[in-house]
């Protein structure tokens, strides 16, 4: 159920609803919004009796959530919702590029990387300390000292920086350096990380499971907000479907449904989506042509001789290449 109060309506009003509500055995959840004050109602577990909140002074109307996920639904944020990340938006009608290698590999590789990257157009820098990795005998990533030079490689370049954490342990650690924490494939189901993550000041990219439906992906995302972290960039990476073409079948339907469906701002990283770096730049243009809030491109200068994923890096002309077509798709109708 959300709570809908007038414009005007005044802070003490908007107090006193919270407190009726909390009466009321449930929890409340502010939802400020630009035109309008909405209070959601989360921990019910059937629907709730709007008889003692609607008369209140100040509610307009209380309005029953159809959906499972209620802080993820655009019935509750009808606005799109901003991340900032320093002067960098994702969200708003210009696309976002972060791109980067796979791993973090040698000091020297990732300034030179993270610069070329920078030179080539994009936006925030995205590596990897800790990969996630379905061989325990395949690199692992270098951990902390990963993490140091992704500390050296923002102050050199000023790039944000983008980075997965694989455990819980490892939150604090990971939010030291990150300006982005990315929860990959294998962990968008692992609610002990996502509940520490929603105690962080970090904006959250969460990947797609590779097996979630979009309602147990949005889901994931619930948790996350309702734990305190409104700052959440889905991702689509692709799924696991029968084609045997690809590494995942990139499943663009979602781009589309989810910004209908939810406020959060929605990127598609083609690179793990495809698997094969010469489908990147064709997937890439689909993706902000139905709607992607941006892109999430394995870039490298020397992409054959990259620690981890290599076949579907792509090398600086080919992200140049991407930047310039977006710039093209930039001319079309918003949608
Ligand atoms: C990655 O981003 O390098 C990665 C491991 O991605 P995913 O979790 O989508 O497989
Ligand atoms: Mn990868």
């Amino acid at each position: 159920m959300l709570v809908l109060l007038h414009a005007d309506s005044t802070e003490e009003q908007a107090a006193a609803v919270e407190a009726a509500i909390t009466e009321l055995g449930y929890s409340p959840m502010r939802v400020p919004g630009r035109n309008r004050t909405a209070i959601c109602i989360t921990g019910n577990k059937t629907a709730v009796d709007a008889g003692k909140l609607r008369h209140l002074p100040g509610v307009v109307d209380c309005v029953r959530v159809t959906k499972p996920y209620k802080l993820v639904s655009r019935e509750i944020h009808p606005e799109d919702t901003i991340v900032q990340v320093g002067d960098i938006q994702i969200g708003g009608s210009k696309p976002v590029f972060i791109a980067g290698p796979c791993s973090v590999e040698t000091e020297d590789l990732a300034i030179q990387v993270a610069t070329a990257v920078k030179d080539a157009g994009a936006d925030l820098f995205r590596a990897g300390a800790y990969k996630p990795r379905t061989s325990p005998y395949d690199f692992q990533g270098f951990g902390r000292e990963a993490l140091k030079t992704l500390a050296k490689v923002r102050e050199e370049t000023g790039l944000g920086i983008v980075t997965e954490v694989t455990e819980t342990d490892a939150v604090e650690l990971v939010a030291e350096v990150a300006d982005i924490i990315q929860v990959g494939t294998r962990n968008m189901q692992n609610f002990a990380l996502l509940k520490a993550l929603a105690t962080t000041d970090r904006p959250i990219l969460l990947k797609r499971g590779m097996s979630a439906s979009l309602e147990e992906w949005l889901m994931a995302a619930e948790y996350l907000i309702a734990g305190g972290n409104p700052n959440v960039i889905l991702c689509e990476r692709g799924i696991r479907t029968f084609s045997k073409h690809a590494r995942n079948t990139l499943d663009l339907n979602v781009v589309p449904l989810v910004r209908t469906l939810s406020h959060l701002p929605i990127v598609v990283d083609p690179s793990h989506g495809v698997g094969d770096r010469a489908r990147v730049r064709p997937l890439s243009r689909a993706a902000l042509a139905c709607g992607a809030h941006g892109l999430l491109v394995e870039a490298h200068t020397h992409p054959n001789e990259s620690f981890t994923d290599a076949q579907q890096t792509i090398d600086m002309p080919t992200l140049k290449g991407i930047l310039s077509d977006a710039t093209l798709l930039s001319d079309l109708e918003p949608l």
